[in-house]
């Protein structure tokens, strides 16, 4: 559906979009997550052809946007950043003028007012001026006029910004609905909205793609998705005894707490915490160590987003081998361990023609 390649974008010297490059299918939630300034919005404008690019090409079910910017628009409704409402017109009024600016009139304009009105849920300040309406109201006005025209792709720019929490419950339940008759692309910085609505997820930092999967599956992608920490009352030299009698592959990290209990943590791959947890418990009894505690912890996006965010990764963009490792199978996700790791991996396989995989088989 859509098409961004080596879309670039600098101002000056500054670099705001870097060479990013990803599709877009039809019939699916995309969010488009990173960190303020990652130049999330400065992509969906150029996206939406409200802004050049330096390098690229954007095309909209096969149209360009440079090339063919009436066709390809045809296809789009976008809410912007900040959209430019007419504070002295009613939702009614400023719907008829976009829906006239969009090429709708007459009957057709009436109708589909009509219709994003109840979309969006706006009968009751319909002819109300948008100067008095709440800033929730205000941005599903926003929405109703990105629908005008029934486009098949919406674009919308942190749509629950500033939203107090009850309306962003409304506007993620508004969207959860588009995305069941249009393809919905939304770009926030807060992690927990994009899990809760998105099927796929982009984040971006700086400029680059760091990461393109599933929710769950970014999960599995990062170390600290599978952390098992315990407390055992024994020296560091006798848990790395026993650690290395029973998990071979996995990597811990120590912490003598004093008092001779030490604070131990292991990185496992996903899955397999449940049947670590009882390895450790069962090895450290027969050791006659007491494990005063033993818990096992799970990321979520936020741990990922952090770790691609602040990687070095950031700094050189997602590379074409990870975007294939991304898609390959689950089971081969599963033997990395985070983003960092496949890419050092892919290295070392180039210079000694084999891999070496720091996980055993099992
Ligand atoms: P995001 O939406 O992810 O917060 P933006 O796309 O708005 O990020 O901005 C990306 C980067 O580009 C930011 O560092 C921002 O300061 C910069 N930027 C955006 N617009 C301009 C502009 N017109 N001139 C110079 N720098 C800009
Ligand atoms: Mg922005």
């Amino acid at each position: 559906m859509i098409t961004v390649e080596h879309l670039t974008k600098r101002y000056g010297d500054f670099t705001a979009v870097n060479n990013l490059s990803f599709e877009i299918e039809e019939g699916h939630v995309y969010g488009f997550l990173g960190p303020n300034g990652a130049g999330k919005s400065t992509t969906m404008n150029i996206m939406t052809g409200c802004l050049s690019a330096t390098e690229g090409r954007v095309r909209i079910g096969g149209y360009d946007i440079f090339e063919e910017p009436d066709k390809a628009k045809r296809l789009m409704g976008y809410l912007p950043e900040q959209p430019p409402l007419y504070m002295n017109e009613t939702p009614v009024e400023y719907l008829k003028f976009v829906g006239e600016a969009k090429g709708l009139k007459g009957r057709e304009l009436a109708e589909q007012i009509e219709k994003v009105i109840s979309q969006t849920k706006l009968e009751d300040v319909r002819n109300r001026l948008i100067s008095k309406l709440s800033k929730g109201y205000r941005q599903r006005v926003g929405i109703a006029q990105a629908l005008l025209g029934n486009p098949k792709v919406i674009i919308l720019d942190e749509p629950t910004v500033g939203l107090d929490p009850l309306q962003i419950i409304e506007i993620r339940d508004l969207i959860g609905q588009l995305g069941q008759e249009h393809t919905v692309i939304l770009s926030s910085h807060i992690l927990s909205e994009v899990q809760a609505i998105c099927e796929k997820v982009l984040i971006i930092a700086k400029g680059k793609l760091v990461a393109f999967d599933k929710p769950e599956n970014l999960e599995k992608l990062l170390m600290a998705s599978n952390t098992v920490s315990f407390i055992a009352e024994a020296k560091t030299d006798e848990i790395d005894e026993i650690l290395k009698g029973m998990w071979v592959a996995a990597d811990w990290q120590m912490k003598d707490m004093g008092n001779g209990s030490t604070c131990v943590e292991v990185q496992i791959e996903q899955g397999e915490a449940s049947n670590l947890c009882r390895s450790i418990f069962f090895a450290f009894a027969k050791e006659g160590k007491a494990l005063l505690e033993l818990t096992s912890k799970k990321a979520n996006l936020e741990d990922v987003f952090i770790e691609l965010t602040e990687s070095d990764i950031a700094e050189r963009g997602l590379t074409e081998s990870v975007l294939e490792v991304t898609e390959m199978e689950e089971k081969e996700i599963k033997e990395q361990k985070t983003v960092e790791k496949i890419i050092i991996k892919e290295e070392e396989y180039k210079m000694d023609g084999t891999e070496e995989s720091g996980v055993e088989d099992k």
